[in-house]
């Protein structure tokens, strides 16, 4: 089953090229890639300056039926109930997911670029979210790409690959 990579226009600080060779490389699939255009603006919460983040992805859900499996990249920043904000979400039935860059991106960064820092936390939250439309869950394995980052110390301490067991239950589908 393909994946269909979709990213906000204005978005030009990511390698795209090297999140569509890990994706392929992860999932063993096909990965598209396309421009998005349009925002669910309704999705927007005006008190906390934040777009509600299942707003957003039912909103893609329904735009983007006619794709299997799909993953939306975003320039905005996210939230759901009860978390200050989140880096992306995913929908386990439709197989949609979406991640945003806003919260990924480096205010400063020694020994690396900035675009090289971003991509590669991009890629970690992209597999990771993906990883959910594949059924996987959290993992306990701080080092698997599925365990749940609360915040960017926690992204950029894990891998951008399955542990054992999760990697197992991937290739188990
Ligand atoms: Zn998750
Ligand atoms: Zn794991």
């Amino acid at each position: 089953m393909a994946i269909a990579l979709l990213y906000q226009r204005q978005i030009s600080n990511v390698d795209f090229n090297f999140l569509i060779k890990k994706l392929k490389k992860t999932f063993s699939s096909k990965v598209s890639l396309q421009a998005l255009d349009g925002l669910p603006l309704s999705s927007f919460n005006e008190r906390r300056g934040q777009y509600y983040s299942t707003g957003v992805l039912n909103y893609l859900i329904e735009k983007l039926a006619n794709y299997q499996r799909a993953l939306t990249i975003l320039d905005i920043d996210l939230y759901v109930p009860y978390l200050s904000f989140v880096f992306g979400e995913a929908d386990l039935v439709n197989k949609k997911a979406v991640v945003s860059i806003s919260r990924l991106k480096p205010k400063y960064s020694q020994g690396q670029s900035n675009a090289k820092l971003l991509t590669d936390r991009l890629v970690k939250e992209a597999v990771h979210e993906l990883g959910h439309t594949y059924k996987l869950n959290h993992c306990r394995e701080e080092k698997c790409v599925m365990s749940f980052s609360s915040n960017l110390v926690k992204v950029d301490n894990k891998s951008s690959d399955f542990c054992f067991d999760c990697k197992r239950l991937i290739l188990e589908l």
